[in-house]
């Protein structure tokens, strides 16, 4: 390893020793002090670009388990165990997909998932949570934008532009993604009577998002929206990109429990088992109530796992206000601190604010709109005050909540 090395070349660049710094003698050959920099710079950039999108062949004991995941779930997500559950499997399973080797014999198929819920118990809270932790690219997408080709609205495959802008447009990353499309049932059927006018918004929008679900090569518009002859598309394989889909199915309860009665018919004598619980009908969800709904039988063939999510319930708003990693009390501690101020809720000022959001029928998520209202004066005051407690007492809580409420009537008076 010398310059001194008289007749050695750099095997790379072809210089010698003595037109080099350092030459460094190898098996076969040797490299420059130049050309062992240069191929240092390429490698890191190469491992660097692969490590931050989880191109990198996925170690099946570097990924967490499911037990992990649903650890990792608990911290944001309140309840729902059974759909955490599925979730936390379905993701370990995409894993170990991902982990497969080409030539194993048995090929572990793709389980796409949809997720029934009222909206606001916590669907699009789970999959953010769920990207959060993910080293796969992930990308949450509306389902309402969708229209057939040729109408108005965004075609089908722009579901993936989000996915390829997830990772900088790196098609091998995110051909092993996970997509989560939001609100899929707004692209069920609306009744069984055929319209006049095509179905824009229903049954072909169905069919073209059967082919992303199957598995296929699609063309992607780079920019979204639209596509038009002129662009350049990019063809991506769905293969192996996991579809989360989530839908509040509104209504939904009605066919299921229309079914179940059906059901109940002939298995009288075993009446006490088979008793529903007409409070939680959503937890006896089938697909063939989502068939009912007017999704068509291939999508839900295609989504192979169906899970439901709880109405949220008194005690759970109260746990989602105090408890959650970036719980709402939490935030506004948060914030006040920052004023050099303590901020304490008592213990009946937190029960009012949730039975405020069972009254006005808001669910979880009208609790953080409650809470502004409670807070906006002492935000508002504090910060030029000298004050270095505060604590909100139910009182307060209502007095603030009226004084919002008095503002609002006033507007429409
Ligand atoms: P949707 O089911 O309509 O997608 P979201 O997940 O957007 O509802 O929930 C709205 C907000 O309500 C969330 O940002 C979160 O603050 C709160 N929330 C809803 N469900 C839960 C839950 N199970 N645990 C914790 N927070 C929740």
């Amino acid at each position: 390893m010398s310059k001194k090395n008289n007749g050695m070349h750099c095997s790379f660049c072809g210089r010698s020793a003595s037109e080099v710094d350092l030459l460094m003698p190898g098996a076969e050959g040797c490299i420059c002090s130049d050309c062992a920099e240069h191929a240092n710079d390429i490698a890191n950039e190469y491992l660097n670009k692969n490590k931050s999108v989880g191109l990198t062949d996925i170690v099946l004991n570097d990924v967490p388990k499911p037990k992990d995941i649903m650890a990792y779930l608990n911290q944001y997500v309140i309840g729902q165990e059974t759909a955490k559950r599925y979730l936390s499997v379905a993701v370990y399973n995409h894993y170990k997909r991902l982990s497969q080797q080409h030539d194993d014999d048995v090929e572990i198929e793709k389980s796409n998932i949809i997720i029934v819920g009222p909206t606001g118990t916590g669907k699009t809270l789970l999959a953010k949570s769920i990207a959060k932790l993910l080293k796969v690219p992930f990308t949450i997408v509306d389902a309402t934008v969708l229209t057939e080709a040729g109408y108005v609205g965004e075609d089908i495959e722009s579901l993936l532009t989000r996915l390829l802008q997830a990772c900088d447009y790196d098609v091998k990353a995110a051909e092993r993604g996970i997509v989560f499309i939001d609100e899929i049932d707004k692209i069920a059927r609306k009744g069984d009577n055929p319209s006049i006018t095509r179905d824009v918004s229903g049954e072909g929008v169905q069919q073209g998002l059967l082919k992303l679900l199957e598995g296929s090569v699609v063309n992607v518009p780079p920019q979204g929206g639209r596509k038009h002859p002129d662009q350049k598309m990019i063809p991506v394989d769905t293969k192996n990109i996991l579809f989360i889909c989530g839908g509040a199915f509104e209504g939904i309860e009605r066919k299921i429990a229309l079914r179940l009665n059906q059901h109940v018919v002939g298995y009288a004598k075993n009446s006490q088992q088979q008793k529903v619980d007409r409070e939680r009908l959503l937890h006896y969800v089938a697909p063939q109530d989502l068939k009912s709904y007017g999704l068509i039988p291939e999508i839900i063939g295609r989504l192979p796992i169906l899970t439901n999510l709880e109405p949220l319930d008194r005690t759970a708003l109260l746990r989602i206000l105090t408890e959650p990693k970036n719980a709402i009390v939490k935030q506004y501690k948060k914030m006040f601190e920052m004023d050099g101020v303590e901020l304490s809720y008592e213990e009946d000022a937190l029960e009012y604010v949730v039975d405020k959001a069972i009254e006005y029928q808001l669910g979880a998520r009208g609790l953080r709109s409650i809470v502004e209202s409670i807070m906006i004066d002492a935000m508002f005051e504090l910060p030029t005050s000298n004050e270095k407690k505060f604590v909100v007492t139910k009182q307060y809580a209502k007095e603030q909540l009226m004084k919002a409420n008095f503002e609002l009537s006033k507007e429409f008076s």
